[in-house]
């Protein structure tokens, strides 16, 4: 549905963007939506959703040709996820495997790492996951208790992570783990641990709000080698390798709140014709037009940031700052009017086969994990107030010098 008020999207004007766009709509018509009642019953998507992107060509579309990828820019990926977002679907999570995983293994991996799992992940063969979160802690990364214990030509990984996307049915995990106690950041490094590894084990995926065919679940590591090639990068580089990647992430979150609110607005405005009350359609009453106008245009507008940021990502040239403002405000956006638009649709809002039942109960999360957004708020802050917090810092060092 294209509406009169919708600015033209340079982002994704070309043809290359359109035919996309027709691939992307075939196959949730066709592979993924016959499913979704299955897959969230199950709590996880089946192998065969990621085989059939990975023939299709949808998995890791920016991956550099070298590696068997279509070299594309962000925004191709960007599309991916906006239509995915839209269509309501939560799996196959193509935002953590293609847009997170992937690019951790292109841009820090060694040649043996990115041969061994490139093209195995471009197939949808091996799908994988990232943990970084505990039960201990989840916004202060640098506090993560996982353990490797340097054992000469490998490691011995003991420790729990939780809340991990696809952690269930994914067939290798990138964990964030101290390799150096002593150490904060600088004792951070990121290992990759294969399923199948003796003393890696699974918890069952959690009964979540939303999301229910993308699993989430525990991971725990107990006595488990790692061979000392699966390192990604060098030790101690983890904490910078996460800071590098997070941008990434976060943008992504946005641009699906931008997908997702969007398709919550299209349901809505056909429901909202059909229905009747007082023998009037609901979209007769002002509070209705008022409202879905107050949807549009917080869409729109935030959309128009999202996509400035996307072009930025695309050009290698998002800061940190600008894709924590993407994610924080566009993810407060998709729950707000989400909620506005669940209401128009009066008691059938809440059971769970209307499909705005599920935009509802799969936005609730976008404002906790990549970076809760009272974490986005402090980034934001920080830069705000950096220079002054610089020159406070230098007077204090002068005043010192001259005590
Ligand atoms: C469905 C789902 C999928 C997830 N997927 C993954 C994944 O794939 N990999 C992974 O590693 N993690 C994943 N997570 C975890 C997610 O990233 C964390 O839940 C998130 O970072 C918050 O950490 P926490 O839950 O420990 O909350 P806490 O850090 O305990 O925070 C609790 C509250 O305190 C606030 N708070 C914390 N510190 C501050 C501060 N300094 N100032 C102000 N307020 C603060 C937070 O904003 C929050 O409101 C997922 C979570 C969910 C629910």
């Amino acid at each position: 549905m294209i509406f009169n008020h919708e600015l033209p999207r340079k982002v994704y004007d070309s043809d290359e963007h359109r035919m996309l766009r027709t691939t992307i709509g075939d196959y949730f018509k066709n592979h993924v939506n016959p499913y979704r009642e299955q897959w969230e019953k199950q709590g996880y998507c089946d192998k065969e959703a990621w085989l059939k992107a990975g023939e299709l060509g949808l998995i890791g579309l920016t991956l550099d040709p070298q590696y068997g990828g279509a070299g594309l820019d962000f925004s191709y990926s960007a599309l991916l996820i906006e239509e995915q977002a839209r269509y309501g679907a939560s799996a196959p999570s193509f935002s953590m495997h293609s847009d997170i995983i992937i690019p951790y293994i292109e841009n820090h991996g060694s040649d043996y790492l990115k041969e061994k799992y490139l093209p195995r992940c471009l197939s949808g063969e091996w799908v994988g996951s990232l943990a970084m979160t505990e039960p201990g802690t989840g916004s202060d990364v640098q506090a993560i208790r996982t353990f490797a214990e340097d054992r000469g030509d490998h490691y011995v990984l003991n420790g729990n992570k939780t809340f991990i996307t696809i952690g269930y049915t994914s067939d290798f995990t990138i964990v964030a783990c101290k390799t150096d106690r002593t150490l904060g950041a600088r004792g951070v490094s990121l290992l990759i641990v294969d399923a199948d590894s003796k003393g890696f084990s699974k918890g069952q995926p959690f009964q979540k709000l939303g999301l229910k065919a993308s699993d989430t679940c525990e991971l725990f590591f107990e006595d488990v080698i790692v061979p000392k090639e699966n390192l990604l990068g060098s030790e101690g580089r983890g904490f910078y390798q996460m800071m590098t990647e997070l941008p990434r992430e976060r943008l992504t979150i946005a641009v699906s709140a931008i997908g997702s609110v969007r398709g919550a607005l299209e349901k809505t405005v056909e429901y909202v014709q059909e229905r009747k009350a007082f023998d009037q359609p609901l979209c007769s009453f002002q509070n209705t037009q008022f409202k879905l106008a107050e949807v549009a245009s917080e869409l729109e507008v935030t959309c128009a940031y999202v996509d400035r940021c996307v072009e930025l990502l695309s050009d290698h040239n998002l800061t940190a700052e600008q894709a924590s403002i993407a994610k924080y405000y566009a993810s407060e956006v998709q729950c707000r009017t989400i909620d506005e638009c669940l209401q128009l649709f009066g008691g059938y809002g809440y059971i769970w086969e209307y499909p705005i039942a599920r935009f509802y109960g799969d936005a609730r999360v976008q404002r906790i994990y990549g970076g809760t957004n009272e974490i986005m708020k402090l980034m934001i802050a920080r830069s705000i107030f950096s220079e002054y917090f610089k020159q406070l810092k230098s007077s204090k060092q002068i005043a010192a010098h001259h005590t």
